[in-house]
């Protein structure tokens, strides 16, 4: 963590140039304005029965802790990844992914998911439509083949079989290739090695790297056998009292498809708001009566 955060929800915007790095970057120490206390320091251990936090300057005690830690990239988990593609979901590779994008004017661009569950489900298609959009600006458009490649049987499953039928309509009236149930095992210099011996040339390989919860979590007995703290779906609090998880770091099983909730900062911002609550009225002695309900948009 720093002292300033990039929004990531804007990398898609950062990538066809619409964003500056400077348009997308606040300085969290601006908190103090609120009365929060921002403390830039990298959690080392998370000290569930003594209470404890500890960092890398310091030990912080806590009576309520809220564990928002979001997840890792692990790029090298994909042979070649490191190599020859760039991290859609980076901030330096963005960057760059943003000045390759202002230089290329033919060719094909695959953008790649590399492992379920990612973080924002509809991110990938956001930023194959805004690539149409940038090409078609540029009077490019026909000289460009744009091709996702996903793992899920269809587009953003878990929103149900009329968004993924409506997402892929609208792929197809743009002339962008859709390829599903995919199993990505390589990148190569100018390809992507899907299994059953399938191999889709590239000119700028875009991938979305695999990721999960960081290590410092995967030592606790907070997590489920994916590695993602399990928490009360409706209270958020884990197995430890006072001790609550939100965001793409939890696992929050939604009741009705009993799968998680996807991994997106709307998800959070709820969340965050009913664990907030809750931690306020226990603090007046009052029962915490909110639920978060999975609300998302
Ligand atoms: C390209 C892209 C587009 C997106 N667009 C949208 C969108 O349009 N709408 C939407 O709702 N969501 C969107 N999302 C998803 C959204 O950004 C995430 O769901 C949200 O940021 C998750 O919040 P979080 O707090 O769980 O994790 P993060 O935002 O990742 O925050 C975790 C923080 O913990 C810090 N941290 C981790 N380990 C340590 C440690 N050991 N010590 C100290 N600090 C540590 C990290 O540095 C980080 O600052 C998008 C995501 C991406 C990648």
């Amino acid at each position: 963590m720093t002292g300033q955060r990039s929004i990531i929800m804007h990398f898609p915007l950062l990538m066809i140039g619409e964003r500056k790095p400077e348009d997308i970057i606040r300085d969290l120490n601006g908190l103090h304005k609120k009365e929060i206390k921002f403390i830039n320091n990298e959690i080392k251990l998370i000290d569930l029965k003594n209470h404890q936090v500890i960092t890398d300057k310091q030990i912080l005690e806590y009576d309520y802790l809220i564990i928002s830690l979001g997840v890792e990239y692990h790029p090298e988990t994909v042979p070649g990844f490191r190599e020859y593609a760039l991290n859609a979901y980076q901030f330096e590779d963005v960057i760059t992914i943003s000045q390759k994008l202002h230089r290329f004017n033919s060719g094909r661009i695959v953008l790649f998911i590399s492992s379920l569950p990612y973080r924002c489900p509809p991110a990938p298609y956001e930023i194959m439509f805004l690539l149409d959009c940038f090409f078609r600006k540029r009077g490019l458009r026909n000289e460009i083949s744009l091709t996702l490649v996903t793992p899920d049987y269809s587009p953003e499953p878990l929103a149900g079989p009329k968004v993924g039928q409506s997402i892929r309509k609208m792929m197809a009236e743009k002339n962008i290739e859709l390829i599903t149930t995919a199993k990505v095992l390589e990148v190569e210099k100018d390809a992507l090695i899907l299994d059953l011996g399938a191999r889709i040339p590239a000119d700028l390989l875009l991938g979305i790297a695999p990721h999960w919860t960081p290590q410092i979590l995967r030592d606790t007995d907070l997590v489920d056998s994916n590695g993602y703290v399990e928490v009360n779906p409706h209270t958020l609090e884990t197995k430890y009292q006072g001790v609550y998880a939100i965001g793409d770091n939890a696992a929050i099983k939604l009741p009705v498809i009993g799968a998680d909730a996807p991994k997106a900062g709307i998800f959070v911002h709820y969340q965050g708001e009913v664990v907030a609550r809750n931690i306020a009225r226990l603090a007046q002695g009052l029962e915490p009566k909110f639920r978060y309900t999975g609300k998302g948009a």
